[in-house]
């Protein structure tokens, strides 16, 4: 039967993460259900992702690790579908993972496997998906249910989810799309803006960092009162890297990002291990080569210079110079934009959906999940675990 002419309960617009996950939950309800998507292949983003092994989810998923206007949105959803569940699927398809640093896991062969297994998932639980399909207008039915008008002529379903994601990465498909329905049924969109993205620099900042491309060192980079002790990465434009990119989340234009560049260490004990270097008749130079790679203790002794030996020095000349190295503070000049963003901040406004089923509440039928909404994790698996958690509550609702 040609898909246009069955009454579909369950039609989902993304096959993605979330939509593939939300389909398979629903399908394995005994509800019909037909996932459409535009883009050639399904799951675009999962396949790219983690450098192509997909870090699907963290050990230590809290709604702290999530932006999201009500902070509370998350904690119904991530409650009843822990990063356990999502593990437990995974060992059920033989999925061979690794854990990495802070909770991090990752395939251990190929991000693909990932997708298998939600195909598959989909395919015991009856689902439909039908890439390369354009959706046009949408219009909700007088008694229930809505129309779409696609490019297989027009579908009719009872409960339409959105899952198509947010505006990062367009070269994968990704689109506004998602907003636009939002919108039409009188959802309010929080602003939005490219989120776990490379900060760019100008002027004598880009040509100091060009220098050092290529080059990563541990570091805690802060922005306010959010701090992350993870790599940054100097880059040809600027900064990127864990560090870098985590603190991007919370940076506003025109805002500074500080850099500690002794991550783990106080003021006071780097001190006292200077003072302690002084007596050796050291210099400034042997001593910072011992903890960063030379080009950098080059660019870093034209910024703050300290020529001669340590010794040379009063302690208070040492305490101020060692605290740009503690406290440096940049001023980036932009992002890179969508095009280089891992995620979107802002999206749909969460106060206009249910926690618990993802339905709009204007628009009875009408559900969001995943990166459309106003919610984006850090980086670490927890952009995955939300669209997983949002999906399953989502489906067992539908
Ligand atoms: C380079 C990169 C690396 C990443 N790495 C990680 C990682 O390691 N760990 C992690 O947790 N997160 C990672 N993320 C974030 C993660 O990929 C997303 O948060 C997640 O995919 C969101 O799932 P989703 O289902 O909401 O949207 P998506 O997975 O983006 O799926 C949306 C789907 O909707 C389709 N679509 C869009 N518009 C339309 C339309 N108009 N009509 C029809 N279909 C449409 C798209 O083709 C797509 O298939 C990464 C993102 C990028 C870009």
């Amino acid at each position: 039967m040609m898909l246009n002419q069955i009454n579909w309960d369950v039609v989902i617009v993304g096959a993605g993460a979330s939509g593939l996950m939300c389909a398979a939950t629903a399908g394995y309800q005994g509800k019909r259900v037909l996932v459409l998507d535009h883009a050639p292949k399904a799951a675009s983003k999962i396949r790219i992702s983690g450098g192509g092994k997909c870090n699907f989810t963290n050990l230590n998923v809290t709604p702290a690790n999530y932006i999201c206007r009500n902070p509370h949105f998350v904690k119904s959803a991530l409650s009843r579908y822990s990063a356990h569940a999502f593990i437990e699927l995974v060992d059920r398809h033989g999925l061979e993972y690794e854990q990495r640093e802070l909770g991090k896991l990752f395939c251990l062969h190929r991000a693909s496997d990932l997708i298998q297994i939600l195909r598959t998932e989909c395919d015991w639980a009856g689902v439909t998906v039908q890439l390369k399909t354009q959706i046009g207008k949408v219009v909700a039915l007088a008694e229930n249910g809505f129309e779409l008008q696609t490019s297989l002529g027009a579908l009719v379903t009872q409960k339409l989810v959105i899952a198509t994601g947010a505006l990062s990465f367009p070269k994968l498909k990704a689109s506004g799309w998602g907003y636009e329905i939002a919108r039409q049924f009188g959802l309010n969109i929080i602003p939005t803006a490219p989120g776990l993205v490379p900060l760019l620099f100008e002027g004598k900042w880009q040509q100091r960092f060009a220098q050092l491309s290529g080059l990563s060192i541990e570091a805690e980079v802060s922005v306010g009162e959010h701090h992350f002790a993870e790599n940054i990465l100097f880059t040809h434009f600027g900064l990127s890297g864990p560090g870098i990119l985590q603190a991007s989340n919370y940076w506003q234009s025109g805002k500074p990002i500080e850099i500690n560049l002794f991550p783990g260490k106080s003021d006071e004990a780097l001190l006292a291990e200077l003072l302690a270097v002084k007596q050796s008749g050291k210099t400034a130079q042997s001593w910072l080569n011992q903890a960063f790679p030379k080009r950098f203790t080059q660019m870093w002794l034209q910024l703050y210079p300290l020529e001669g030996r340590l010794a040379d020095y009063p302690n208070e000349t040492l305490k101020s110079w060692l605290h740009h190295l503690c406290h440096w503070r940049l001023y980036p000049a932009d992002t890179a934009g969508y095009d280089k963003a891992e995620v979107t901040l802002g999206g749909v406004d969460t106060d206009e959906i249910s926690s618990k089923t993802f339905e709009a509440k204007k628009q009875a039928g009408l559900y969001f999940i995943g990166e459309v909404l106003d919610v984006t994790g850090q980086l670490g698996g927890y952009n995955f675990q939300w669209a997983w958690a949002s999906a399953v509550a989502c489906g067992l609702a539908l």
